[in-house]
């Protein structure tokens, strides 16, 4: 309970403005609520929750404006027939002036809860999310993304960190060079992010039938190879990001950790699981 005590997290209750198929694999979804100009744009990767209803409606208790550690103890006392599911996303365009917020849902098939939603989502239709109160302080709280004096960095990403990677790539200084490694299911969806990948290099690697997070561990197995050396000797100056599917994280860590890359100078993340639904992924 106490973990939640100091969160500026409270919850916000959006309406469906507006949605858009990028890709055979991606829905933007534009939500509109005016509190949402109290919701701090942290951008880059920056991590909120979102509360998929059970039954098309959400429990009474669930209100804007509840704190993080309230709203938890309301959804932990709901029935398991009515609490709503739980899911992290990435607000990575957040327009407070515009009261608007847009989330990039990829669609897992078979799709799970938030997949469902998303890829159903009318203009009408609500979700409440938790996310950070401007005023709550604690500023870049849910950002993940710390490349200090990096100049030369690793951005690692399956579909489900797609949205954090638009995030990030504008965030760089004028003397940053990335490298993006994508793993896709289908070409068009790794297309989806030219736009903000235009002056970086990537490359993207087709699933073709293997386990989610498999062809980015090949990727980055190989740029290890030809760049660890370097990127090891640079130190602080090299910054790696990867996010996937949770239970290739441990082989991913160990890749850095082989080419001798300090461990802080890595960040990984679990962004999905590869297992049957639970109503909480707590990441
Ligand atoms: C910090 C953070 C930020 C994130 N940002 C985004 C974002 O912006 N956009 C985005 O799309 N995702 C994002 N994710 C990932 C997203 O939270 C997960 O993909 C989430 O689990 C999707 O929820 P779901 O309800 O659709 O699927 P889940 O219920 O969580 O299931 C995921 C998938 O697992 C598969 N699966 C595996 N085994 C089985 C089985 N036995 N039966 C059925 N299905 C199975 C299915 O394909 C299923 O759809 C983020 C995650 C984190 C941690």
């Amino acid at each position: 309970m106490s973990t939640f005590r100091n969160s500026p997290n409270v919850l916000f209750e959006t309406t469906v403005t507006a949605t858009r198929r990028l890709s055979p694999g991606f829905v933007r979804v534009t939500l509109g609520d005016d509190r949402l100009r109290d919701m701090a744009p942290h951008q880059r990767d920056q991590r909120i929750k979102i509360m998929l209803p059970v039954g098309g409606d959400y429990p009474a208790g669930l209100r804007a404006g509840l704190p993080e550690q309230g709203w938890r103890r309301e959804w932990r006392s709901t029935p398991d027939r009515e609490r709503p599911w739980l899911r992290s996303y990435t607000a990575y365009r957040a327009r407070p002036a515009a009261r608007e917020l847009d989330l990039d849902f990829y669609l897992h098939q078979p799709h799970g809860p938030a997949s469902t939603w998303a890829a159903g989502a009318r203009p009408g239709d609500r979700l409440i999310l938790s996310g950070p109160h401007v005023r709550a302080g604690q500023p870049g709280y849910g950002v993940q993304w710390e490349p200090g004096p990096a100049t030369r960095v690793l951005i690692v990403a399956d579909e489900t960190a797609y949205p954090a990677v638009r995030g990030i790539l504008p965030s760089l200084g004028p003397g940053v060079r990335a490298t993006v490694l994508l793993e896709a299911g289908t070409a068009a969806d790794a297309a989806t992010l030219d736009d903000v990948t235009a002056d970086h290099s990537v490359e993207v690697r087709l699933r073709d039938g293997a386990r989610g997070g498999t062809a980015l561990a090949a990727m980055v197995g190989d740029w290890l190879a030809e760049h660890g050396a370097a990127a090891a000797g640079a130190g602080s100056r090299f910054y790696a990001w990867a996010a996937t599917e949770s239970s290739r994280i441990a082989h991913l860590r160990r890749l850095f950790t082989e080419a001798h890359i300090a461990p802080e100078r890595v960040h990984t993340q679990g962004y999905w699981h590869d297992r049957p639904t639970r109503k909480e992924i707590a990441d």
